[in-house]
């Protein structure tokens, strides 16, 4: 988005300008063209539970490099200046509209929500947690999947979460994900996937392999709203695209049908 002052900015997709308080109003999303641009893991917690509620938990937790991957403390310096957290995934507990739920927020701005050991930590928590005060766990991904710089104890937080998921499956608990843009790779893989109920926003990129490396797969001419979450959607992938504005409420109503045999 470029700001062209501080009372307008230009829509990233359509472009028009845009009065900045009242794209603010709408939770930046275009009053005119309806794209949803991305929001701070803060503001999501803001928009979405009830005033006051959220407490987080483990914001403590940090990744130790464990393979000195190359720039990896001065991206994870840049994260945290970025969005004043240790990693990508925020977690903790909250109510929405008097319902408790186990939380956790994935911060795109935060290495492009990528999850490393500390993300899929903070994940398994989420769910364990819910499972042991048997009540929803509510997650937003914003990701571009497995964080490379961790390489294999990336790639362990798939099956660590995936198991998770089972356990809550198991135990009755449920687990509410909601995509938000983009949601992609190893966390659309593993535990994003897993939910008992998927809602999505509106445009939101969600996928397996990004374009780029689906053409060089050479899958061939694909659909104009491939790995959108619309065409999820059509697919059966996702249960409901719901606008942002509409999202606090929808979300309330799941939980709240999902709380009545906890
Ligand atoms: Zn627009």
């Amino acid at each position: 988005m470029q700001v062209k002052s501080d009372a307008f900015l230009r829509c990233s997709k359509c472009r028009k300008v845009l009065f900045s308080k009242e794209f603010e109003r709408n939770l930046r999303v275009c009053g005119s063209c309806g794209h949803h641009h991305r929001i701070s893991a803060d503001e999501r917690i803001r928009i979405t539970f009830d005033e006051g509620t959220f407490q987080e938990l483990d914001r403590g937790l940090r990744s130790c490099d464990p393979l000195e991957f190359p720039d990896y403390r001065e991206k994870l310096e840049k994260g945290a200046k970025a969005t004043g957290r240790h990693d990508s995934v925020i977690r903790g507990t909250a109510m929405i509209e008097g319902r408790p739920v186990s939380a956790a927020v994935a911060d795109f701005a935060f290495m492009g929500g990528s999850m490393g050991s500390v993300a899929g930590e903070k994940i398994a928590r989420t769910i364990e947690l819910a499972i042991e005060r048997r009540i929803p766990a509510v997650i937003f991904t914003a990701t571009g999947g497995a964080r490379m710089q961790e390489g294999l104890l990336s790639l362990m937080q798939m099956a660590k979460t995936a198991a998770a998921c089972r356990k809550a499956s198991d135990e009755g608990v449920p687990f509410v994900c909601v995509f938000t843009d983009p949601t992609m790779a190893g966390v659309l893989a593993s535990y994003a996937s897993l939910a008992d109920v998927i809602l999505a926003e509106p445009g939101a990129l969600v996928g397996f392999a990004g374009a780029r490396v689906s053409a060089q797969a050479g899958v061939g001419r694909v659909p104009d709203n491939f790995q959108t979450s619309e065409y999820n959607f059509e697919h059966g992938m996702i249960d409901a695209v719901v606008q942002r504005k509409d999202l606090r409420s929808t979300l309330a109503r799941v939980v709240d049908h999902l709380s009545a045999n906890l």
